[in-house]
């Protein structure tokens, strides 16, 4: 999603303004940018009058209130949990986590990093992906109390934790290669999105090279790297192409060697959900 504007908003948290050539007129959809407000992406055709966006929301906050409601219902019954205990594994290219049995009576964490090299393309290699264990006391009760919500959240800070030192790396090097500037980058636990690119807008207007803010999933980075490849590249496309126009995808596909498709494809079987990710027996 390329994004023109972000308004805040009391109900909403934020409106996403996004410019189509082919829109006629407002529309309205959820954004699902994993803040608890959930956000509302308003599809507008070019040369908006942003006065006239924000009294089309007003006049329509009730009914827009009740479709978040209904988005926010169907995504509750959608989620899927998974038990977590000894058994909880995820094994992807960068990242493993596990519960393993330890001697002490309190929780302790086992971090390392991974062990990152290039290839002779300049393309990273993952030689050791990077460790995350909860060590935890050996007859301990997965289920007491809220130790469930408790160890989700720390799994998913220490996605966020990796996610910080290997993929903004990954995207500055990449962005490097191509010799794009960006303003700023951010990890987020945004559901629903892998990443969303916005310009940046300049201050000075001496300075008129153009700079872009990216933001990406925390959960890309448990998708095997030539996912994330996808993904990072893909961010990176809309700095030249701001929609998902033929010549866009023209673009991303060369960047990717031709894989466009066949990636896309295989990223339909993941979801932003740490859930999705979880080794499966
Ligand atoms: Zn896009």
């Amino acid at each position: 999603m390329l994004c023109d504007k972000i308004l805040e908003d009391r109900d909403f948290g934020h409106l996403y303004i996004i410019v189509n050539r082919r829109a006629v007129r407002y529309t309205f959809r959820p954004a699902n940018d994993g803040t608890p407000k959930i956000g509302i992406r308003v599809t507008v055709p070019p040369r908006y009058d942003v006065k006239d966006v924000v009294r089309a929301v007003e006049q329509n906050r009730t009914q827009l209130l009740s479709m978040l409601q209904v988005n926010q219902t169907a995504k509750d019954k959608k989620t899927e949990t998974v038990h977590i205990d000894w058994d909880f594994r995820i094994e992807t290219d960068c990242l493993h986590i596990s519960f393993i049995k330890g001697t002490s009576q309190k929780v302790l964490f086992h971090k390392e990093a991974a062990q990152i090299d290039k290839n002779m393309h300049g393309e990273e290699i993952i030689l050791k992906p990077a460790i995350l264990q909860f060590v935890c006391p050996p007859d301990f009760d997965f289920d007491k109390g809220d130790r469930q919500a408790l160890f989700e959240r720390a799994i998913i800070e220490g996605v966020r934790m990796y996610a910080k030192a290997q993929l903004l790396p990954r995207l500055l090097g990449y962005a490097a290669r191509y010799g794009i500037q960006l303003n700023e980058v951010k990890i987020n636990s945004s559901k629903g999105r892998w990443g969303s690119c916005s310009q940046h807008k300049q201050r000075s207007l001496l300075n008129s090279k153009k700079s872009y803010n990216i933001n990406l999933s925390l959960f890309t980075l448990l998708l095997p790297m030539h996912l994330q490849k996808l993904i990072l590249l893909h961010e990176l496309t809309h700095t030249i192409y701001m929609d998902h126009s033929p010549a866009f995808h023209a673009h991303l596909n060369t960047w990717l060697e031709g894989k466009e498709d066949a990636f896309e494809k295989e990223l339909k079987k993941y979801t932003t959900s740490i859930f999705s990710f979880v080794k499966k027996e």
